[in-house]
């Protein structure tokens, strides 16, 4: 279906959980998120469910899985098997526990992933993440990715004032030395970030390079030493034009935009026993008023998956 800018909506981001094994300086508080009741969390039955009826009211080309941490989130490969014969399936994770589920989940039809990385250094990776995570834990989840065909295998990293720009020429050279694209993010100022925005153009004065190509929200550059990596510019904007989204969060809300606004609880209409035609009807109507832009902010990063 077409919005009313005449967007295709066929990509649905899943939040299967609000938990992570990290705490994120730009996405959590330290403290860890706020205490959600386990039973407003959707069972796994209802998430497949629900993306089952979005399917069918939509036609999805891709799904991604997300979170908080995806691969936290208990049951995670048997939702893959069963999501993965709607549509394309692919993944966004923080890699930590990759080595242990690749194999598992290339066999349950995910296609591919995305892995967050964010310096070179151990210091500093401890310092965003919060936890005792290093470079070689990372380049464990690239290879377990690599040697099970989740290929292309992207990378996603948040760059940030003071902290890591500053690296991004070094990560440029890192990330294709893996085998992999690195993609800059620019920070947004979500709810629960305590960190510094960086816009593409800083991005492109620390790393100067030649504009290729867009390649869905992400701006594709070539060094001149001939490497290829991405910037996605939320913040800068130029990406709502070619949205093609949308997100179900963990407790089953669908919102028509990351930047918020008005959202449609599927959960509880599935709950209160609303028919199938009923929450098509519904994502139908959402759909339809999908905001051409918002703007970043007043939500949590970890609530609506990235
Ligand atoms: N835990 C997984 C991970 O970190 O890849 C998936 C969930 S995370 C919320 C999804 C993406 O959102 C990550 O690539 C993360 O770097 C990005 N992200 C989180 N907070 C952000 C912020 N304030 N601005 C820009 N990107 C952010
Ligand atoms: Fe966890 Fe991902 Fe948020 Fe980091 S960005 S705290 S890994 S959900």
């Amino acid at each position: 279906m077409r919005d009313s800018y005449g967007r295709q909506i066929d990509y649905l981001r899943v939040s299967v959980t609000d938990r992570c094994n990290l705490r994120c300086i730009y996405c959590m508080p330290e403290s860890g998120i706020p205490h959600i009741e386990h039973s407003s969390i959707l069972r796994l039955e209802e998430i497949q469910q629900l993306v089952g009826l979005i399917h069918e009211a939509l036609n999805l080309r891709k799904i991604r899985l997300t979170g908080g941490e995806p691969l936290v989130r208990k049951g995670i490969v048997s939702l893959v098997k069963t999501l993965s014969q709607l549509a394309e399936t692919a993944m966004t994770t923080n890699g930590i526990l990759l080595p242990k589920f690749a194999s598992e989940l290339q066999e349950a039809g995910l296609s591919r992933v995305n892995i967050s990385i964010d310096s070179l250094k151990n210091d500093v990776i401890r310092r965003v993440t919060r936890r005792d995570v290093t470079l070689g834990m990372v380049e464990s989840a690239i290879q377990a990715a690599k040697e099970n065909d989740l290929n292309p295998v992207k990378l996603n990293c948040v760059v940030l004032k003071g902290v890591n720009s500053g690296e991004l020429a070094d990560l440029i050279t890192w990330a294709h030395n893996m085998g992999t694209v690195m993609r800059f993010i620019e920070h947004m100022p979500m709810t629960d970030s305590q960190c510094d925005h960086v816009p593409r153009d800083r991005i492109l004065e620390e790393v100067p390079a030649e504009f290729i190509a867009t390649e869905g929200t992400a701006d594709m550059y070539m060094t001149p030493s001939g490497i290829k990596f991405g910037i996605i510019a939320p913040v800068a904007g130029g990406m709502c034009a070619n949205c093609t989204r949308l997100r179900l969060t963990a407790e089953g809300e669908l919102l028509p935009c990351l930047a918020g606004g008005e959202s449609l609880n599927l959960g509880k209409m599935l709950r209160s026993g609303n028919s199938s035609t009923e929450m098509i009807s519904a994502v139908h109507a959402l759909v339809a008023k999908k905001p051409h832009h918002g703007a970043c902010g007043g939500v949590s990063m970890w609530r609506i998956g990235g």
